[in-house]
């Protein structure tokens, strides 16, 4: 097996194949309930001392940086291995199966890694081979051993035919550095937004420029306020009297549904400068609108703006028609700052949802027979990791579910907001 993993080529396909099958199976089996993760075995076999960031300093102006850390709930690790403008990136992994522990990994230089880990003693093996991006390789043994609490020694060996040679190439000396402040959940300030005597729920959140402000109007309706822009998404008056509610920048139609597409709450808040952003079965009844496909990228009214695919697969009309067909609908993701925001619109959780990129806010809708079961949007989370699920567009499904549902993705956090 290790075999043909050294024959095979590069590590990124490779890679992506293995971690695409882990988050599957994650998503199949929940926690892999059973299965001993790299965690485990580190615990069992005192390796837990490596996880942590590590520094060398070479020289007054080179210092490595290392960095090994648990992922995907202690079944990986992930390596960030830094000297200036030079970064390697891998990932540490259990062939289950094969009972072996393996490294894939590749740098910004062309160079491609892969290897497998071993216990020498109170050391760690790892065997390695590296494919420069000429094609030149090399084999390395590198044991990774603590002398001390703070201090790990690094020592690297050539490796030819599987014997590792007398004289290292080099030893050097790590220190444990403080860990880098933790990815957090954005941090939310929860208040009201009121029109009149009415009011909706609101939760401000912090960006690299400035606050987001996310109104919860009901249903699948949202009012986002971001450096004085307000934008309204699937505006209705059903859920508010949109005479009433603050002037739009920018409009953003998921599709033509009454319940998402209501021209008179557009005609409402739109002025001469507001954007409309639309998908083409929306275009007819809201002329002068921007026209997003699938998969178009474009700004707005200064906000970056992508549509990606919202429909059906499942849930079908006596008809066999989907409730939302493929190509019709948008789901958009919207950037506020460092904050990525993702409004799914009517869909289930399609394969596509796996190639979604650092979303920091979700919005996921739960309701039947139109969109998703408790069930679904849960898979549909777990494609794409999150760190806020808003549950939205739920009916008479309750939210709460989710919450249980997510228990086990710690790194997933369900708001629950009032959207009936
Ligand atoms: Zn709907």
């Amino acid at each position: 097996m290790v075999e043909t993993m050294i024959r095979s080529k590069g590590c990124l396909t490779r890679c992506g194949i293995v971690l695409s099958a882990i988050l599957t199976l994650a998503s199949l089996a929940g926690s892999a309930a059973g299965q001993m993760s790299l965690r485990d075995i580190a615990r069992q076999d005192g390796f837990e001392w490596l996880i942590g960031r590590w520094a060398f300093t070479a020289s007054e102006d080179q210092t490595i940086q290392m960095e090994y850390r648990w992922e995907l709930d202690g079944h990986m690790i992930t390596i960030d291995f830094a000297l200036g403008s030079y970064a390697y990136h891998g990932i540490v992994f259990r062939q289950v199966a094969q009972d072996t522990v393996v490294e894939y990994g590749a740098d910004n230089r062309g160079l491609s890694v892969q290897g497998v880990w071993e216990k020498a003693g109170q050391k760690i093996l790892t065997k390695t081979q590296r494919t420069e991006a000429n094609g030149n390789t090399q084999h390395m043994a590198i044991y990774l051993s603590a002398v001390a609490d703070d201090t790990m020694k690094v020592e690297v060996y050539p490796l030819q035919d599987g014997q590792i040679a007398a004289e290292p190439l080099g030893v050097m000396e790590y220190r444990r550095q403080p860990a880098a402040p933790e990815q957090k959940e954005p941090a939310v300030k929860e208040t009201t937004f009121k029109i009149g005597s009415k009011q909706w729920q609101q939760d401000v959140i912090p960006t690299s420029q400035g606050d987001l402000q996310i109104t919860f109007i009901g249903h699948g309706t949202l009012m986002f306020a971001h450096n004085r822009k307000v934008i309204h998404v699937d505006p209705w008056n059903r859920l508010a009297d949109y005479s009433q509610m603050p002037k739009a920048d920018l409009i953003l139609i998921t599709h033509e549904h009454g319940d998402h597409l209501d021209a008179e709450a557009v005609a409402a808040v739109r002025t001469e400068k507001t954007q409309i952003v639309l998908n083409q079965a929306s275009a007819d009844q809201v002329p002068g609108g921007i026209v997003m496909k699938n998969g178009d990228v474009r700004s707005a009214a200064g906000i970056s703006i992508e549509a990606v695919p919202a429909y059906n697969i499942q849930h079908k009309r006596p008809d066999s028609q989907p409730y939302h067909p493929q190509g019709i609908g948008n789901g958009y993701i919207l950037t506020f700052g460092d904050q990525r925001v993702y409004v799914a619109g009517d869909t289930e959780d399609i394969p596509e949802m796996k190639d979604l990129k650092k979303i920091d806010i979700a919005f996921l809708p739960m309701n039947l027979p139109y969109t998703m079961t408790p069930e679904m949007v849960a898979r549909a989370a777990r494609l794409f990791g999150p760190a806020v699920v808003y549950p939205y567009h739920y009916g008479q499904t309750d939210p709460n579910a989710l919450v249980d549902l997510l228990q086990d993705a710690p790194t997933i956090k369900v708001r629950i907001r009032e959207l009936r």
